[in-house]
């Protein structure tokens, strides 16, 4: 058999041609913390998926209850319409954020879409007030917030924006807790901006904001009257401690993103939550914002995230995450006094990052990081690359042996790769 002859058609995203249809590994299934590959084996997952399974795979509520919905009403939208799913789901996000700050949600099927969304909801909030001159939208540095067109022009990295024509003519980026950055953008720009978009810690290096820098942003709100935007696609239920990190903020933002952890991975769902004062504004004038999604807010998906909320509770996990969190941090902290490769930790909670040292002493090379994992998976354990590392994002439900089996099973890799690189 040639090689073209054994290649899957796949096509599989921010892969290199020559790697698609034949990755190594092939993913067959996946129960509770553990995935099961083509050649037999199985993994550890240290990912939660794409960090959206906080309660792992598998769990029969979640899916029972999206299995009943397709049988009772296999379709039914929200594109012009209402449908009892999407006003339960709606209501039952609205309790967990906090009902006496948001009123409104608007249901998509992704994050990078439910961030387009974002875009046209703060540009017309600002019509709306008053403020035409309120279109430019602030971003971070070395942040995620999708591939789309509209979430793309966003992300703070350089992932292929001029390529694609990306328009960035209307979105500015600061550097994350550069607060001097800010500033300076506030004095040239602020009565431009119509919103500040960010990730309360950064998917990319797991870097929480600081305080000082959340408290200017939300100063500068009330200064210059953006609206700010918590991009909660991660860091929401329970990934950081909290069931949505801004929680711990001062103030809450204006309009937040929820799309990981939704349906626990079960079905493609995003939401906005709108605050009062943005949901009231566009309602009084009788705003129609122009977003629609086929497939968003239909019932078998509603069920999904009725059922994962409900299994929140059930299973304690916000409890449990918040101990299994601690008890992360204290292994981590271990492994970096003993071994010599690894650099730092940064994160908090269950979304934690390491930096890793090369044998000869630097910073890991981008083009290292990929052997790394490798030597990891090999270990035994599913891992995320991460600037100059890995990345590790458990699932709340693991118990103290599956934490105690995955950070062995990094320790090994990082002998292995250490091994191979000699
Ligand atoms: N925003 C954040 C903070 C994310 O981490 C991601 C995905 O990793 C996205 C947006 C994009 O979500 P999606 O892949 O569902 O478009």
């Amino acid at each position: 058999m040639n090689d073209q002859s054994r290649r899957s058609a796949l096509w599989p995203a921010l892969v290199a041609p020559a790697d698609h249809g034949r990755s190594d590994l092939c993913a067959t299934g996946a129960r509770g913390v553990r995935v099961r590959y083509d050649d037999g084996t199985e993994r550890l997952c240290g990912t939660s998926g794409l960090w959206n399974t906080p309660l792992g795979y598998g769990n029969e509520a979640i899916t029972q209850a999206a299995a009943a919905a397709l049988t009772d009403a296999s379709y039914l939208g929200v594109f012009r319409y209402e449908n009892a799913y999407a006003r339960r789901a709606a209501d039952a996000l609205v309790e967990v954020a906090g009902p006496a700050h948001y009123q409104r949600v608007m249901f998509s099927t992704s994050g990078g879409a439910a961030n387009d969304l974002v875009t046209k909801i703060v540009r017309h909030y600002q019509l709306v007030a008053g403020r035409p001159r309120r279109a430019v939208v602030v971003g971070l540095r070395s942040s995620y917030h999708g591939l789309t067109f509209g979430s793309f022009a966003l992300t703070g990295d350089d992932l292929g924006q001029a390529l694609y024509r990306v328009d960035q003519r209307y979105v500015r980026h600061v550097t994350p807790n550069r607060i001097d950055e800010l500033d300076e953008l506030m004095r040239r720009q602020g009565d431009q901006i119509a919103a500040v978009v960010v990730e309360p810690v950064l998917g990319t290096g797991a870097l929480p904001l600081e305080r000082a820098f959340v408290d200017r942003l939300l100063a500068h709100r009330r200064t210059h009257g953006y609206l700010l935007v918590a991009d909660e696609v991660a860091t929401g239920f329970g990934r950081t401690g909290p069931f949505f990190a801004s929680a711990a903020w001062s103030e809450q933002p204006d309009l937040l993103v929820t799309s990981k952890g939704l349906t626990n991975g079960t079905m493609a769902a995003a939401a906005v939550l709108l605050g009062t004062e943005v949901a009231e504004a566009l309602e009084g004038v009788g705003a129609v914002v122009s977003h629609a999604e086929t497939q968003a807010g239909t019932p078998p998906t509603c069920a999904a995230i009725l059922a994962t909320l409900a299994e929140f509770t059930r299973l304690d996990a916000i409890a449990r995450g918040h101990a299994l969190g601690a008890s992360l941090d204290a292994r981590l902290a271990r492994l970096v006094e003993a071994h010599p490769l690894l650099e730092s930790t940064t994160g908090v909670g269950l979304f934690r990052a390491l930096r890793v040292r090369t044998p000869q002493g630097a910073a890991l090379p981008d083009a290292e990081v990929p052997a790394l994992v490798g030597a990891v998976r090999a270990e035994g354990a599913v891992v995320h690359p991460g600037p100059a590392g890995i990345q590790l994002l458990p699932a709340l439900v693991y118990t103290e042996d599956e934490l105690d089996e995955l950070v062995d099973a990094v320790a090994r890799g990082l002998d292995r790769y250490a091994d191979a690189t000699r």
